[in-house]
């Protein structure tokens, strides 16, 4: 991120960090740890490189399209906001 300012606050200044990454595509989620990414200080607003995400997709096709055995699995719940209480 060298001479770029954060798309959504217009600040300069990020950190470099390595946070949890859901990928998601046609309703099918993968939860990717310790993903190195760049985040806003001012918003919090996280930038990856390109190869980052080029990587996790390629790791998604392989897991769903080419049946990757699954190191680690979730349960999670999915619940609709109309139906709380
Ligand atoms: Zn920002």
């Amino acid at each position: 991120m060298n001479n770029k300012k954060c798309h959504f606050c217009g600040n300069i200044h990020f950190s470099e960090k390595t946070v949890q990454y859901v990928y998601q595509r046609n309703k099918r989620f993968m939860i990717i740890d310790s993903v190195p990414c760049e985040e806003c200080n001012y918003c919090g607003e996280r930038y990856y490189d390109g190869l980052v995400i080029e990587k996790i997709e390629n790791e998604f096709i392989n897991i769903y399209d080419n049946h990757k055995k699954i190191k680690n699995q979730v349960l999670v719940p999915v619940e609709s906001y109309l139906e709380l209480a």
